[in-house]
């Protein structure tokens, strides 16, 4: 499933200098300072706000050029009109509107996504576009409690989940070459989780700077409603890694094991990241996906070396040369 526009240098975007493009720009201006859904007729207003002479036709062209350019998506909420939402860097969402207020809120899920793509490949389709909507009553109508948030950009939230999401990654893995420290019988097998461990505490602990200073932005960021739905399969993956080492293993079975953990997690989070626009969620993505293939790296390096001081150069050799191939 792909949602990806092209997208625009925001300095490229300054149309050659007519009056018209001017007013434009002004146009463009005034929809980035909004988040939320706006229609075309919203926008009218705020525009006629702040600059009365620009005519309703003048905002509709200015629309639709936003949309052709990458900084408009049209979204239709069964209302009988459409609105429009960033685009330009702005991850690509499901949304839950309330039929009440007709207030909309985005979130996203890996696992609707997963299913989207698992539908689609089995019926040979290629997916351009899914929209998934919940209709229904929102919080603050169900309750009669108005505090009217203002809305936070979803990069921010997206960010904020990226992050949070990548921490429990990296928590289950520190857990994981620990434990796997702890009941290894080898001196190298030993020092390599022991390694291990260490970089996933360092790691850790970036992450979690990082966590601080985005919340340090926002002091409520935290309690904001959760973006990103996420159980995919690099969740929990090294928690569930750490029961078979309880179970015992040795070093080379533990080794193949991290190995397996690692790669899944490296390939899904290149791949998931590799779906969106560029947005700070992406890059945290990307950043985390290319750590987990350095782990990996570290990992088969161990795992040979183990393999040609115990087994000579018999078989053993060719599960790592195929590991990295498929790295
Ligand atoms: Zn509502
Ligand atoms: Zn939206």
């Amino acid at each position: 499933m792909t949602h990806t526009h092209p997208t625009p240098d925001l300095d490229q975007l300054k149309p050659a200098g007519t009056r018209r493009s001017g007013k434009r720009e002004f146009i463009v201006n005034v929809f980035l300072r909004h988040e939320g859904h706006l229609s075309a007729d919203d926008l009218v207003e705020l525009i006629r706000r702040e600059d009365s002479r620009i005519s309703r036709a003048t905002v509709y062209r200015a629309l639709q050029w936003m949309e052709e350019a990458g900084i408009a998506r049209k979204v239709d909420f069964g209302e009988g009109r459409f609105r429009f939402e960033h685009s330009y860097r702005h991850p690509r969402h499901f949304h839950l509107i309330c039929k009440s207020c007709g207030r909309s809120f985005e979130f996203l899920s890996s696992d609707i996504e997963a299913s989207i793509e698992e539908v689609a490949s089995a019926r040979a389709f290629t997916a351009h576009q899914s929209v998934v909507q919940i209709y229904g009553a929102c919080e603050a109508c169900r309750t009669g409690r108005t505090e009217a948030a203002e809305p936070v950009p979803s990069e921010v939230l997206f960010a904020r989940d990226a992050l949070r999401i990548a921490i429990a990654t990296e928590r289950s893995g520190l857990e994981f070459y620990s434990r796997a420290a702890a009941v290894s019988r080898n001196r190298r097998g030993r020092a390599v989780f022991e390694r291990l461990a260490r970089e996933e505490r360092e790691h850790l602990e970036k992450l979690e700077a990082r966590y601080q200073r985005l919340v340090a932005q926002d002091p409520q960021l935290e309690s904001r409603p959760t973006f990103l739905f996420f159980k995919g399969a690099a969740n929990g993956l090294f928690a569930a890694g750490a029961e078979d080492l309880a179970r015992g293993l040795d070093d080379r079975k533990a080794l193949m094991l991290a190995v397996r953990c690692e790669r899944t997690s490296h390939r899904f989070f290149r791949r998931y990241a590799g779906q969106f626009e560029d947005t700070e969620g992406r890059r945290i993505f990307f950043e985390f996906a290319n750590e987990e293939r350095e782990h990996l790296e570290v990992l088969i390096r161990a795992y040979r070396a183990l393999s040609g001081r115990r087994g000579r150069a018999r078989a053993s050799r060719r599960a790592p040369t195929r590991s990295r191939a498929q790295a």
